[in-house]
């Protein structure tokens, strides 16, 4: 199944090729959407084939430009009913670090909650359990993986492509352990549930694609 990697600044969105059109997961931080659209012009994919947009979490540098996007597209939001309260107040979350570099930018974050607003957005549709993407037209489902915040979902599609926003992130050699999560006991768990049900690559939000059989980090045991 085709997965297109869009990088809007440090966040990475996905587009997944539907039957007819396209699914769009995740939307940027703020000031974003010029770039989404510079890049579809370049994919010569047109904003209305995007048919649904799927939010993994609610924090800023995923929802920043959603509303703008959303505008371009006309299409639904997804996300989990807790992210989606979030995201229609337009609130700026800054979870707790998991390390010295998470709770730097954690701090400088919670600092400048300010400038890290968005525009607040309607979610249309609310999935707090495995959500069958084939009306959508793509063979992969939705399931919550709780971790990296409470309402966190995945996209895993048949193949073993799963696209996990921030429940990994692949950046440093050492881990894939996310820098921030508001419950990271829980990290392991959604990983272990991914696998479980047949993903053989993970797609972050930040960083590149990653393997499974290079996923390193889980800090209580030392590996998956
Ligand atoms: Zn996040
Ligand atoms: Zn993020």
């Amino acid at each position: 199944m085709k997965v297109i990697t869009v990088p809007l600044s440090y966040t990475n969105c996905y587009l997944i090729q539907a039957a007819q059109g396209w699914i769009l997961v995740d939307a940027g931080r703020q000031s974003m959407a010029r770039s989404f659209r510079r890049q579809l012009d370049r994919l010569d994919i047109d904003p209305q084939d995007i048919k649904l947009i799927i939010i993994t979490h609610a924090h800023f540098d995923h929802v920043g430009s959603l509303a703008q996007i959303k505008s371009m597209c006309a299409s639904p939001v997804l996300a989990h009913p807790r992210e989606a309260s979030i995201i229609e107040a337009g609130e700026v979350v800054i979870p707790p670090g998991t390390n010295l570099l998470g709770n730097m930018v954690s701090w400088l974050g919670r600092h400048s909650t300010r400038i890290l607003g968005f525009a607040k957005t309607k979610v249309e549709i609310t999935v707090d359990q495995e959500y069958d993407l084939t009306p959508f037209g793509v063979a992969g489902i939705i399931i919550p993986t709780p971790g990296h915040t409470p309402g966190s979902l995945s996209v895993l599609l048949e193949d073993g492509q799963a696209i996990v926003g921030d429940l990994a992130m692949n950046f440093s050699r050492r881990t894939n352990f996310p820098i921030f999560a508001e419950q990271p006991a829980q990290i392991a768990s959604s990983w272990e549930l991914l696998i479980n049900k047949g993903a053989t690559v993970f797609y972050p939000a930040h960083g590149r694609r990653l393997p499974i059989s290079d996923l390193r980090g889980i800090k209580e045991s030392g590996s998956v």
